[in-house]
């Protein structure tokens, strides 16, 4: 595959209302989206930067993975997402060469996006997200 840039960057928060006013506030960002993505048992707030985007996650439900993940290491960075042409033909060439998925096929994420993710465990510790315009 060929990542063409960062598509966002997705960061674990307790609670977007209150996170807001630091990215606007300090960074001088505007959030231009609120969206609750149902599966993935998240809301969701957007800002952009250059082209790539911070994604802010917090849990709409306290078994979720993004509640466990606060729980386990606190509010902090989750993921990073990168662009690619096509996730379904990204997630053949990186099982190709021995990663391990967490979606064996592109799925919906925020914003209309297909997406997939690989497992940290085989990405150096980093969860990563693939995305699709
Ligand atoms: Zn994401």
């Amino acid at each position: 595959m060929k990542a063409t840039h960062i598509e966002h960057i997705g960061i674990a928060v307790k609670s977007i209302e209150e996170s807001i006013p630091y990215y606007e506030n300090v960074l001088g960002l505007k959030c231009y989206n609120i969206e609750e993505v149902a599966d993935q048992k998240v809301k969701t707030a957007f800002f952009m930067i250059g082209q790539t985007k911070i994604e802010l996650l917090e849990s709409t439900d306290p078994e979720g993975t993004i509640a466990k993940f606060i729980e386990n290491k606190g509010e902090g960075v989750h993921h990073i997402a990168f662009a690619v042409d096509s996730v379904a033909d990204a997630l053949a060439d990186a099982e190709s060469q021995g990663i391990r998925l967490i979606d064996k096929a592109p799925r919906s994420g925020a914003e209309g996006l297909k997406i997939a993710f690989l497992h940290p465990k085989s990405t150096k510790g980093v969860l990563t997200e693939l995305c699709q315009k």
